[in-house]
């Protein structure tokens, strides 16, 4: 399969040329095309994207707000999301349901969600995305995962949030006192290890690598996999990897 980071900004104001759009994918195999999220800044470009589905992990504007004025493709989502862009002037033909943990084939690509600690307003989850013999675990907004050994146990690379670096982005709901936000780079490190997923890719970037000296940033998120055995990249907008 073939994976294209779209775009790897976060919800931040800072972007530059290697980070201007809003975080999105595109996994490619045997000629289909199946795009994860739509954010405010790919409004009005899914006719160029020309997927053959979206799949949304959440419904925040960085992940949504593209399809607000409708979508003539198949949008697969779980029903926590579906609450908020069931607004949106998506024919009722191409709405469909995901449920976690129920794997779904989807224009002959395998997703099966995994709920994530992320936002009480806007429940997410992350994919485990399998095509051919490679899997992939995708979640850009999280600050951990329910099931986490399920999710990460035998995949060949972890796409994760990378909003914070080292420092704590991690919340409680006002009302509910659950934890929200991000976790660090440093912390889901931590998991590839402890799951042992050997690699890692860092995208929805935050300011420590968009507002900043992002070499430097670079050196330190490679420090931090050196010490965990784990292969870490930072994407960008126009990044492609090919997994075999
Ligand atoms: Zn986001
Ligand atoms: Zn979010």
């Amino acid at each position: 399969m073939k994976l294209t980071f779209l775009g790897t900004r976060g919800y931040i104001d800072p972007e530059n040329r290697r980070h201007r759009m809003h975080t999105a994918a595109m996994v490619t195999y045997r000629g289909a095309r199946v795009m994860i999220d739509c954010g405010e800044t790919w409004l009005g470009e899914l006719d160029d994207l020309s997927p053959d589905a979206v799949v949304v992990t959440h419904a925040h504007p960085d992940h949504v707000a593209g399809l607000m004025e409708g979508c003539d493709r198949p949008v697969h989502t779980h029903d926590d999301a579906w609450r908020t862009i069931g607004a949106f002037p998506i024919p009722k033909k191409h709405r469909r349901r995901l449920h976690p943990r129920r794997p779904k084939r989807i224009e002959g690509i395998r997703f099966e969600a995994f709920q994530v600690v992320h936002s009480t307003r806007a429940p997410a989850v992350g994919y485990r995305i399998t095509a051919g013999r490679r899997s992939v675990f995708y979640a850009p907004d999280l600050v951990a995962i329910h099931d986490r050994s399920a999710a990460l146990g035998g995949v060949d690379l972890y796409v994760g949030d990378g909003a914070t670096i080292t420092r704590s982005m991690v919340q409680r709901d006002e009302e509910t006192g659950e934890p929200i936000g991000h976790t660090t780079i440093r912390a889901q490190l931590g998991w590839c290890r402890d799951e042992g997923v050997p690699r890692m890719i860092v995208t929805h970037c935050g300011s420590d690598i968009v507002g900043g000296d992002e070499r430097k940033a670079i050196r330190e998120i490679r420090a931090l996999a050196k010490e965990r055995s784990v292969e870490v990249e930072v994407a960008h907008d126009g990044m492609e990897i090919v997994l075999r």
